[in-house]
């Protein structure tokens, strides 16, 4: 229940009923000043010439002088006739003079404002003008007045307040009744229409909002499929929407996460692998030196300490290797690029491994084109790149076997092919060769190959590259791995 009172639907639905009420008074407010503004406008005008007219009758009272009982008598005359109206006789100054009422009561002012009764002999508009009621000190009527001459020369007034005191009173009785019934009944119902259709909407609009509140609960809980229905297109839909777009992030994001974290895990099983067994073996050597120490030949000795060195390089170069991953992953976006020949890279790398390609008896070979733009990317990360793939192709390819890199011009790109003639790798574990610590022998035996990494780095550099590299591979027939590199725009510096 105090959730209920607390809720959007209820604060809603008070704000309109409070506007509601305070409309309804505001109209009846300006409902009753209106109809008596007409009422009296149109009163006044329909009695404009009444003054006027009546004057004539006072003529004869007023010729020599004022003949006081006839004009009370023709007063009251007229007021039986007409008793919608109260007639006074006023002197220049407004003095009432003369008037007629019931013996019991008296008028509260003895004067009159001139003011109005001269403007609206005069014929001054917009009606209504409003005069003293003399029966109601403080209180305006509308009223009609005419001239009279009192002795000959002096200007009175007759004076005829419209909407007597007994009018008023039979007014108020018939005009209660037309406010409570017409107005006020009129208006009770006409809000309690609206408040009932207002508040059955507000239910509707705010149950799109509950639906809302009960999915973003769910999806707190761990509902993570749960999603708004979006059917319109008003700004709930566009807040459903935006949630669901964000749901949509957030799941995207815990799924990288989770797959973020079963790569760590991987990479902390494969690395403690990767680092027990070399370190078991130098420790095997080492021990197996220091027991023998007495019986162990000179060239027996030098086995074991060649074999340890060997296993001591390749972890230095495992650990290389990690340092360098973990390098790019560090700083996967800022690449050195600069402008540099790849031919004259190409030569450099070829130098580097000669001499083991030599001693393999395996024939390195390139193919260049006659012209080439510079390539435009930081020449230490290619070089490592290609370093890669020749050692690759190197460590894969049998005596007598031939490596060839080719370097094209392609639609402002620089193409690089290193092909060889060796082993080559089976059409299912082509996918997966770029992965971290992923070799083909599986039995990461150290007599071929490294750790897993070289492709993995390789791969990382030309993505730091906006670049991608490419492998087809036959088995016993050779392996080709091609990547393109930017060319240089002078536009670029
Ligand atoms: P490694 O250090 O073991 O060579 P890489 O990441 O460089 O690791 O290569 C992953 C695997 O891909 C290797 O284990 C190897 O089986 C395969 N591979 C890479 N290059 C070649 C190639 N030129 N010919 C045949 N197999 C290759």
């Amino acid at each position: 229940m105090k959730t209920f009172l607390q809720s959007f639907y209820v604060k809603l639905s008070a704000i309109f009923l409070i506007l509601l009420l305070i409309m309804g008074i505001a109209q009846i407010f300006i409902t009753l000043n209106s109809s008596k503004s007409f009422y009296n406008q149109a009163d006044q005008t329909m009695n404009w010439d009444l003054a006027k007219n009546m004057a004539v009758d006072f003529d004869e009272f007023l010729a020599d002088s004022i003949d006081y009982a006839g004009i009370k008598h023709m007063i009251h005359y007229m007021m039986v006739i007409n008793p919608n109206i109260e007639i006074y006789l006023l002197d220049d100054n407004g003095k009432i003079l003369a008037f007629f009422a019931e013996p019991h009561k008296k008028l509260q002012a003895e004067t009159v404002r001139l003011e109005p009764v001269k403007s609206f002999v005069e014929g001054s508009r917009p009606t209504p003008i409003l005069g003293d009621d003399p029966r109601h000190s403080g209180r305006e009527k509308v009223f009609s007045a005419a001239v009279v001459r009192i002795n000959k020369n002096i200007d009175g007034y007759l004076y005829i307040i419209i909407g007597s005191e007994q009018f008023d009173t039979v007014a108020e009785t018939i005009w209660g009744s037309f406010v409570t019934e017409t107005l006020i009944l009129g208006l009770l119902l006409s809000s309690t229409a609206t408040a009932i259709i207002g508040l059955i909407l507000f239910a509707l609009l705010t149950q799109r909002l509950r639906v809302m509140t009960d999915v973003v609960r769910d999806f707190e809980k761990g509902k993570l499929n749960e999603r708004i229905p979006v059917t319109k297109n008003d700004e709930i839909s566009h807040l459903a929407y935006s949630f669901n777009k964000l749901a949509d992030t957030i799941v995207a994001n815990m799924d990288e996460l989770k797959k973020t974290d079963q790569i760590r895990r991987e990479l902390v099983a494969n690395i403690s692998h990767d680092l027990r067994n070399p370190i078991a073996s130098i420790k095997g050597y080492l021990e197996t030196i220091q027991l023998k120490d007495d019986t162990l030949d000179r060239a027996e000795r030098l086995k074991y300490i060649n074999a340890t060195l060997q296993i001591s390089l390749l972890l230095e170069n495992l650990i290389e290797q990690l340092f360098e991953l973990s390098k790019l992953d560090a700083h996967q976006s800022q690449p050195q690029l600069e402008p540099f020949s790849v031919t004259d890279l190409l030569q450099d790398v070829i130098m580097k491994f000669k001499p083991l390609a030599e001693k393999k008896n395996i024939h390195l070979e390139t193919e260049l084109p006659e012209s080439l733009p510079q390539a435009y990317a930081e020449i230490g990360l290619i070089e490592r790149a290609l370093s890669n793939l020749i050692d690759n192709a190197l460590q894969y390819t049998a005596e007598n076997g031939t490596i060839k890199i080719e370097i094209k011009h392609v639609n402002q790109e620089i193409c690089v092919r290193v092909s060889d003639t060796g082993c080559g790798i089976r059409e299912e574990e082509l996918p997966l060769i770029f992965d971290r610590f992923y070799r083909v022998e599986k039995s990461r035996a150290r007599t071929t190959g490294g750790a897993g990494l070289g492709l993995a780095i390789t791969k990382k550099i030309l993505d730091i590259h906006k670049s991608s590299i490419s492998v087809e591979s036959q088995v016993n027939v050779g392996t080709t791995f091609s990547f393109i590199l930017h060319s240089w725009q002078p536009a670029q510096t």
